[in-house]
């Protein structure tokens, strides 16, 4: 018999479970293993559990912690240093930006990040990064999720090179990687990694049982380069990042059909934004069982447009939601990022019915877990489950009177409405402050990370729009920031 002064109980006005009707006067008990015991009536749950220690939250509404299905924790501090660069030019920018930072600057970065999730009630993340310090960060910070091992290469004369450091980076990662995380490799892009290398990269992780992120049909600069070999890519750039050495074929292929003839679209890949994308890469999508990281904010701030979200759904295809990087859509906010979602599609589709509340809390919570393979584990409030859950004060005035949480949570909540944070039963966030994390040292190092960054742009030694060093060109070391210090 399980000893119940070791477990405890979190009460709230509301409980969301998301795969099951909402619980009002409702709570969820957390075993001592830091699962979920039990979803119910307070009161019956209480008396199930006398000797348990109780979390009453009052007037707010308990839920699944967010899947955030797409972010970048180590740009953090990049957050609004290239706010109005369209996309082409913001990619390339931030390229080069980003090599000026040593890795005891990117830890900061990516714990002033994994702050920020924690605060904002994202639970489990599916964060592209170079590795270490992402690891380092998220696994110290007791966040849930997956890192995924950013790779860039277009030049193939340093292909067995690039191999070999990303062998070498699976390896690291693999020792370093808490319990909270796993591993996974990410392609950056059909632009940023030649065929030869996004073949071998894709075939290294079905090897190693790793799973596979990569950003796809982003652009429309994007779709022009990998259609027709064209646009400001293949002219203002090509040069610069060493394109020229970069064979893209067969052109006149959208960017799902270029990766789908390499046979590198399955149930463990997740293809990031998917703006431009046809019906008939929609049915691709559907017949791999990929899944889609949707970032509608990042798109909309770039430029680049809306994904076709309910062709998505209406396909059966799984799709999470991401913030994306601080970088492109500066705060990582679920509330605002479901908010958006919503909006964009009614605006767009003319549709009110083509999204609701209640989908848009299942995308960012059930469906990421669902899209990262994690939906038995997390995503809902569910006996056997993980605890990741979070409560959102829901007592200000701008949330009274509430007759629909769902509605509560999506019209009317930001990040700074979250007051508590669980992962694993361990409470990371309580009362809206941070559980023995140093906030305040953390943001001032940030800052002075940021200020560096600023300089570099402000003094010209990175033109926006321009591009001085290519290395992405180069294969291995593709980023030794160890070396770049
Ligand atoms: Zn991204």
């Amino acid at each position: 018999m399980t000893n119940t002064a070791t477990i405890t109980i979190y009460r709230a006005d509301w409980v969301l479970p998301v795969a099951a009707p909402i619980q009002p006067d409702g709570a969820v008990a957390v075993g001592p293993d830091g699962r979920i015991l039990a979803v119910g009536p307070a009161p019956r749950l209480v008396a199930d559990f006398p000797d348990a220690a109780l979390v009453d939250n009052g007037r707010s509404i308990i839920m699944p912690g967010f899947v955030n299905c797409h972010s970048h924790l180590e740009y953090t501090s990049f957050r609004g240093i290239l706010d109005d660069a369209e996309y082409a030019d913001w990619i390339i920018s931030l390229v080069d930006v980003k090599a000026s930072l040593t890795p005891e600057e990117y830890l900061i970065s990516a714990k002033l990040g994994a702050l920020e999730a924690i605060s904002s009630g994202i639970t489990t993340i599916a964060d592209t990064s170079y590795g270490a310090t992402t690891l380092e960060a998220a696994g110290g910070a007791g966040l849930r999720g997956r890192v995924y091992l950013e790779v860039f290469g277009v030049d193939d004369s340093h292909f067995d090179d690039t191999m070999a450091d990303v062998e070498r980076r699976i390896d690291d990662a693999l020792g370093a990687a808490p319990a909270t995380i796993d591993v996974g490799l990410a392609p950056h892009a059909p632009y940023t990694v030649s065929s030869r290398l996004y073949q071998a990269v894709s075939a290294l992780a079905r090897e190693r049982g790793l799973k596979v992120m990569s950003h796809v049909a982003e652009s429309r600069e994007e779709l022009t380069y990998i259609r027709s070999g064209s646009g400001k890519f293949a002219h203002d750039y090509r040069e610069k990042m060493g394109w020229e050495r970069m064979l893209v074929q067969p052109y006149g292929v959208t960017p799902i059909k270029y990766l789908q003839q390499w046979n590198v679209l399955h149930r463990d890949f997740i293809a990031v934004h998917c703006v431009n994308v046809t019906r008939d890469d929609i049915r691709i999508l559907r017949d791999k069982d990929a899944a889609v990281a949707h970032c509608p904010k990042s798109n909309a701030k770039l430029g680049c447009g809306v994904a076709p979200l309910a062709d998505l759904l209406h396909e059966g295809v799984r799709v999470g939601l991401g913030t994306d990087s601080p970088a492109s859509s500066n705060i990582m906010d679920m509330f605002d990022e479901m908010r958006t979602m919503l909006f964009l599609h009614r605006a767009t589709e003319r549709d009110v019915g083509v999204l609701d509340a209640r989908s848009c809390v299942r995308i960012a919570t059930l469906g990421g877990a669902e899209a990262l393979g994690m939906e038995s584990e997390v995503g809902s409030l569910e006996p056997g489950k993980w605890a990741d859950l979070i409560a959102v004060d829901v007592s200000r005035p701008h949330f009274a009177p509430i007759t629909d949480p769902y509605s509560a949570l999506v019209y009317g909540a930001n990040q700074d409405d979250v007051r508590l944070t669980v992962v694993g039963g361990r409470e990371l966030y309580r009362d809206r402050a941070h559980v023995g994390a140093d906030t305040d040292e953390v943001r001032a190092r940030a800052v002075a990370v940021r200020q560096k960054l600023q300089d570099r742009v402000l003094t010209g030694a990175v033109e926006v729009g321009g591009a001085e060093s290519g290395w992405w060109q180069a294969a291995a070391p593709v980023i030794h920031r160890e070396e770049i210090v």
